[in-house]
């Protein structure tokens, strides 16, 4: 089968190799209609994620349709058209009885933090992921979700990630009535987060990013506000002034580590860390939000970050609240928001590429280039 497969920073390509198989009884082979490209595959791309293999092949957002079961999947049919949240879990440890999909002790042999991500290192378990022809879809009577007939594909494929995402860093900011939300980032995830404040009953909903044609884009989307942050001395001031000097109620970090002036990691798998001004959101999100305040963050850290302000974090009193997205459990709600049209994921698409274009399909995405907000890759069935 066709797959992206990873070589090193910056270096992907769409290659053949063996397709893949039933393993286990509980199996399902699934063959891809669409993936997408997620904030979350560039700190791969960056080579800021460790463990990150030459050969694995990327993509925890994806539907498509059962093409094969093992003898032990009981409710998954051979020709259902599916969605598959990035999180693998096994619905019964501890973890999933309590609804945290991302963190099933059973998905993740390493199990230190994270569960299972489809496509994302063997830091997250190292299963090959859905940019390619077909995937392997482990414990699959649990994950996958039948796409109801009523739902667009390109919408399906978005509440595999970055839909649920965007709501959980929201939900986890426990937004109250009429509160001032300050999203980082006007990715997919911010997007996603700044309309699902408002579902939540925010009053006032401000989006930080620097790139302009993003903020044009959630400034009409989500109808909210925007600052540019290259036109900002001191992001913390900014935001001051703009709540009438309390600072905001919730602030949401969907940035997470940035290649350039956070972290670096050489071929070797050695880190280079950067002390000052590391972790750039973390410091706004806490020094942004008013005393008593939550901070959200969904922003994924490959790296280890030591230059925290966690002291004004404790001075303030403040409630820190952080996740990988727990993707089933939003689905069914978010499903009626899109049916009721709060909510239209699919207008965040901008980019439909062949999967044999793989290698510039990242180059733009992580470019923010050709007005690139959301990339579709479409294998070649
Ligand atoms: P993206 O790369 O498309 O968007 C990130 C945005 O942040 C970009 O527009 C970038 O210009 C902006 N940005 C960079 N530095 C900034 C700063 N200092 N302040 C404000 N904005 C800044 O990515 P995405 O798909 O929207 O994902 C966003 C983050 O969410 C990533 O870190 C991703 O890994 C993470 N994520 C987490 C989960 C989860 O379950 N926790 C799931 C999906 C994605
Ligand atoms: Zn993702």
């Amino acid at each position: 089968m066709l797959a992206m497969n990873y070589r090193g920073p910056y270096r992907v390509r769409a290659e053949h190799k063996p397709d893949p198989v039933i393993e286990h009884p509980g199996d399902a082979i699934v063959r891809v209609t669409r993936s997408c490209i997620c904030g979350s595959d560039l700190h791969l791309y960056h080579g800021l994620v460790p463990d990150t293999r030459v050969g694995h092949t990327f993509g925890h957002e994806f539907i498509g349709v059962v093409e094969e079961v093992g003898s032990g999947v009981q409710h998954l049919k051979v020709g259902q058209k599916v969605l598959v949240p990035f999180n693998l879990f096994c619905g019964s440890c501890f973890f999933c009885d309590r609804e945290l999909y991302g963190n099933c002790h059973n998905t993740n042999p390493q199990a230190t933090a994270v569960g299972g991500i489809y496509g994302y290192s063997h830091t997250a378990g190292g299963y090959d992921g859905g940019q390619a022809e077909l995937v392997r879809v482990p414990m699959a009577d649990v994950g996958p979700m039948v796409i109801p007939d009523d739902i667009h594909d390109d919408d399906a494929v978005l509440l595999t990630d970055a839909v649920p995402t965007g709501y959980q860093a929201a939900e986890m900011g426990d937004i109250k009535e009429g509160d001032t939300v300050v999203v980082f980032g006007a990715g997919p995830v911010g997007i996603f987060a700044a309309k699902s404040a408002w579902l939540m009953g925010a009053g006032r909903v401000i989006v930080v990013d620097h790139v302009e044609y993003r903020l044009e884009f959630v400034k009409r989307y989500a109808q909210c506000e925007v600052v540019n942050f290259k036109e900002v001395q001191d992001m913390a001031l900014h935001i001051k002034k703009m709540t009438d000097w309390l600072g905001a109620d919730v602030c949401i970090d969907a940035v997470g580590c940035e290649a350039s002036g956070s972290a670096m990691q050489t071929i070797t798998g050695r880190w280079t860390m950067m002390q000052a001004g590391a972790a750039t959101v973390l410091h706004w999100c806490i020094n942004s939000v008013r005393k008593g305040g939550n901070v959200s963050i969904v922003g994924v850290y490959g790296p280890t970050f030591n230059a925290v302000p966690i002291g004004n974090a404790l001075n303030k009193g403040l409630t820190l609240r952080m996740n990988q997205a727990s993707v089933k459990r939003h689905l069914p709600r978010l499903i009626e928001h899109i049916r009721a049209g709060r909510l239209n994921p699919k207008e965040i698409i901008t980019h439909r590429v062949p999967l044999e274009e793989v290698s510039d399909a990242y180059h733009i995405f992580s470019g923010k280039l050709d007005n690139c907000i959301k990339t579709i890759l479409i294998p070649p069935n």
